[in-house]
């Protein structure tokens, strides 16, 4: 058996890890490169795409699913297993982002022609793929089951079991005649949300592990609802709107779960409450058709017809104009929009009309990345700038940090251990946070690696030595 990782080595984006097991040639995930190095997409992948046997899907998260089309669009027309729900999401993912890749390549061109007539610009890349691209990378999807092993033929079988990280994510086994090798995907947050923990990995020869919070431990569940309770409470009786923005997959359903929770047990006033997102509003609809996929509690609301992600005072905007008419609401709503990190969408245009009003407060519930609007907020900035204008800081920047859908070290730890003595090949981190859990699993007698893009690493075949 042999890894070959072409993403999220060293780094947390871009999920990509080849596989050759039994004579098959399997790719795990094929994810998008975000933020500073996005430039890595556009480098040829490490092996030849039309060579693959099968790709496995562990979820529908972009950095896991965003160089699909990249891959059909360079010859690859054979299998994409994944669970039916991570077909859904993946869907919905990917044609968005064909969309933005356009805008983005029109927007740069315009530019590029303005600059042209003073001076060389640097050249414009074509968008990575369009939207025939997704169409030809989705007819390629076949939908599975949780715990029912694919037979991939050698020998070759794959078995997704529930990684609890969001809807549909699965790890993945894959056993061959040489032996077994595991792929986390990304691990869910113990007791987060609305997924049931992990379940825990069968003893194997090599795990390749996510280690993107590897370094930390969450607050508790409770301690991040009741955070979460205090703020909103206070926030609306200040008077203004409440803004929160979301990231559109599974943090926006968690928050309406929890709006809708403390609504109903009157630990907040019902007020109004929007969902100012296209692509939040299509998700949280696709999870009101996965029932079985959720803790028992939401589960069972669900089959009961009641409807947990909408609070009663729900409204989906999904037009422009109904956006627009949110800004005639000076005070007393709940408005949840993305983007996540403040970047760009709707969120945008609320901060504009909010952020400068003293009564007004802004709930942070995500993770911002340096250099994001979001980050300059969270880190006290007294003005920003919206759209060419100055705006003043004047709400209160409130930030609940416990909402995280990724596993901590404990999490991780407790994973790994019925791994027994595989060995472990950290993936999906940054390079500090890899080293320092690198030392403690060494500390633990694991024998360990972080293997560096585009190398071949022999798996060892343990269960050889054992017997
Ligand atoms: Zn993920």
């Amino acid at each position: 058996m042999k890894l070959t990782s072409a993403g999220a080595a060293r780094t947390v984006t871009g999920s990509c890890h080849l596989l050759e097991v039994g004579g098959k040639r399997i790719l795990v995930d094929c994810g998008l490169f975000q933020g500073q190095v996005s430039s890595l997409n556009r480098d040829p992948l490490p092996f030849d795409p039309a060579g693959l046997d099968a790709v496995l899907l562990t979820h529908g998260h972009l950095d896991h699913t965003g160089r699909l089309p990249v891959l059909v669009r360079n010859g690859y027309a054979g299998p994409i297993h994944a669970i039916r729900s991570s077909r859904a999401i993946t869907e919905i993912i990917l044609y968005d982002s064909a969309k933005i890749q356009t805008e983005d390549h029109e927007r740069a061109l315009r530019h590029a022609g303005e600059a042209a007539e003073s001076e060389e610009g640097p050249p414009v890349d074509e968008p990575l793929y369009g939207e025939r691209h997704v169409a030809a990378t989705m007819a390629l999807f076949r939908d599975t089951d949780f715990e029912s092993p694919i037979d991939l033929g050698g020998q070759v079988r794959a078995t997704f079991r529930p990684a609890g990280h969001i809807l549909g994510s699965a790890f993945i086994e894959i056993e061959g005649p040489e032996g077994r090798v595991i792929a986390s995907g990304d691990l869910g947050n113990r007791e987060s949300g609305l997924q049931a923990d992990a379940v825990l990995p069968s003893p194997c020869d090599a795990v390749l592990v996510e280690t993107t919070y590897a370094d930390r431990a969450h607050r508790s569940q409770t301690e991040t609802l009741e955070e979460f309770r205090t703020v909103l409470a206070d926030s609306l009786r200040a008077g203004g709107n409440v803004m929160i923005p979301s990231f559109a997959l599974e943090r926006t359903q968690v928050v309406l779960y929890t709006i809708k929770k403390l609504m109903q047990s009157g630990q907040v006033p019902r007020v109004p409450v929007f969902l100012d997102s296209p692509m939040a509003t299509r998700m949280t609809h696709l999870y009101e058709t996965c029932a079985n996929q959720f803790l028992p509690e939401v589960a069972q609301a669900l089959e009961r017809g009641e409807e947990p992600f909408e609070p009663e005072t729900l409204r989906y905007t999904t037009t422009v104009e109904e956006s627009k008419k949110i800004n005639a609401i000076e005070g007393g709503a709940i408005i949840v929009a993305g983007s996540g990190m403040m970047t760009g969408g709707r969120i945008v245009h609320h901060l504009k009309h909010n952020l400068w009003r003293k009564e007004a407060s802004l709930i942070v519930v995500g993770y911002q990345a340096e250099g994001t609007l979001g980050r300059r907020i969270v880190d006290g900035a007294r003005t920003v700038r919206i759209h060419g204008s100055t705006i003043e800081v004047g709400a209160r920047v409130a930030t609940v940090n416990g909402f995280s859908s990724h596993a901590d070290r404990d999490d991780l730890l407790r994973w790994l251990e019925p791994t027994g003595s595989a060995r472990v090949f950290l993936i999906h981190g940054e390079p500090p946070v890899m080293e320092k859990f690198a030392g403690e699993l060494r500390a633990r007698g694991r024998d360990v690696v972080a293997p560096e893009p585009g190398t071949r690493y022999e798996l060892p075949r343990l269960s050889d030595s054992a017997s």
